[in-house]
């Protein structure tokens, strides 16, 4: 194996530019080249088993090696590989996905438009939301706020409508009509403040947000109930109340983006049914089909779609592979697991529970600052003071030690600058949770020890 991943390595190194990747940095120490998966465990080109604390990204939520979702692609492709939903067809797979998508949203939304990805998802609603205003008669209402630091994909639309300001300096974003407030993101930002008081004081920077561009000029909010790629950043509890109070004085539109927390993460099938907002629009993907084929969707609340279906003309938008039959059978597969094994009720009464307590043991560790978490979700803040919630030095190296120590420990976790994040597959056992938990406990070891020998010296 050892010459042919040799060979794979230069092949990739010569022909593949990877997504959010220095390549340089790649190419100096060798792409790993994952080459299997079970359950919760991938196996690289070297043999070694990782427990996947990331399912994948976010996505696998029914775990990894499900014949089910193999046999339901192979059948429907022999039946019917590819059909689009243009002018006035559309397939079987893609009808029943709605009808079920339909069953499992807040029961204010009935409808979706299908997509390929989360990015696409995204790109969509900045179309829909602003030809919703238009049919309403209000083509002024077209600013979408967002916030710094959430992810919302990575197209145009989507790294706009995101608040990542290092993305932003590549290709000229955001593009204009999009503007971004502050994220609810206490351990970082709160300081001494109360977490409440401070959440009660970042969802009215929307009022004053809506109010400075003048209420007929905005459209839209769009957020994430968690927000996952910016650092599992839970917001404290006054903070969605205040955002929805808001939304609904102003009539603003609220768009609730559950790439990450759709489909049981939270242990709701939604972030928006763990919080209790009622949003208008609700991205999908990832957990839609656990990653096994690509596809994603826009939940559409009754009062938009009923403008958009009665006055709304012919909607000049739409991609080749919406509602594409082989990954919309797949999907429905998928959700159908989902509630045959009751994973969502799992997450919430059993292994989410059991995750939130092994996870925070994770606290005493002296590199941590604050453990966090919900559902199958949590996240460790590294720091060099926890009283003082105070950084180590070279702005996200830890962060970084970490993540190989956990690789070299048999353990995939993300890490987003000094904080580390896992998000497993909803399928995974108490013993894994142990099994994840003391990995990570040794990686932190690992990570504290390489700073003690001067791993953060020569920065
Ligand atoms: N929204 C959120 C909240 C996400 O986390 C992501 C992906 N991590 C996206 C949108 C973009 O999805 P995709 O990568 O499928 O385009």
């Amino acid at each position: 194996m050892t010459e042919q991943l040799t060979q794979l390595q230069s092949l990739d190194e010569k022909h593949h530019i990877h997504p959010f990747t220095d390549q340089g940095d790649l190419n100096d120490r060798g792409t790993r080249v994952i080459t299997r998966a079970e359950g919760v465990y991938l196996w690289d080109a070297h043999g070694h088993k990782l427990l996947d604390g990331m399912a994948g990204l976010w996505c696998v939520n029914v775990g990894y090696g499900r014949k089910e979702l193999a046999q339901t692609a192979y059948d429907q492709m022999m039946e019917l590989p590819y059909y689009n939903s243009f002018f006035q067809c559309t397939t079987p797979p893609t009808i029943k996905l709605a009808e079920k998508l339909a069953e499992l949203a807040p029961e204010h939304i009935n409808n979706v438009f299908f997509t390929g990805s989360g990015s696409d998802s995204n790109d969509t609603i900045l179309r829909l939301v602003r030809h919703y205003w238009a049919c309403r008669g209000e083509p002024m209402k077209s600013v979408i706020i967002s916030r710094k630091n959430g992810y919302h994909g990575s197209t145009v639309a989507g790294a706009s409508l995101g608040g990542m300001t290092w993305m932003h300096e590549q290709g000229n974003l955001p593009i204009p009509g999009i503007v971004h407030i502050d994220q609810p993101y206490w351990f970082g930002e709160g300081g001494d403040e109360d977490p409440n008081e401070f959440g009660l004081r970042v969802a009215r920077q929307l009022e004053e947000k809506i109010l400075d561009l003048s209420v007929d000029r905005v459209a839209a909010f769009i957020a994430e109930p968690i927000q996952g790629a910016g650092g599992v950043i839970i917001p404290p509890e006054t903070y969605w109340p205040e955002i929805q109070r808001i939304c609904d004085k102003y009539g603003i539109l609220l768009i609730s983006d559950e790439v990450i927390c759709g489909f049981g993460r939270t242990g709701k099938w939604f972030g928006a049914d763990y919080f209790g907002v009622k949003p208008d629009f609700m991205p999908i993907a990832k957990g839609l089909s656990s990653g096994y084929l690509p596809i994603g969707g826009v939940m559409i609340s009754d009062r938009v779609a009923d403008v958009l279906k009665n006055d709304g003309g012919e909607l000049a938008h739409g991609y080749t592979y919406s509602g594409h039959p082989a990954a919309a059978a797949v999907a429905l597969k998928n959700l159908q697991i989902i509630q045959d094994e009751k994973l969502v009720e799992r997450v919430e009464q059993d292994i989410g529970p059991y995750l939130q307590k092994r996870w925070r043991e994770l606290g005493d560790h002296p590199l941590v600052g604050e453990v966090r978490g919900v559902g199958l979700i949590g996240a460790l803040e590294l720091v060099k003071d926890k009283a003082k919630r105070e950084r180590h030095p070279g702005n996200g190296k830890v962060g970084t030690l970490c993540r190989d120590a956990c690789t070299a420990n048999g353990l995939v976790m993300r890490a987003t600058g000094d904080t580390m994040l896992v998000s497993p597959p909803l399928v995974i056992t108490h013993e894994q949770v142990d099994e994840l938990v003391e990995k990570a406990r040794k990686a932190l070891d690992d990570t504290l020890q390489a700073i003690e020998d001067g791993a953060l010296a020569e920065d």
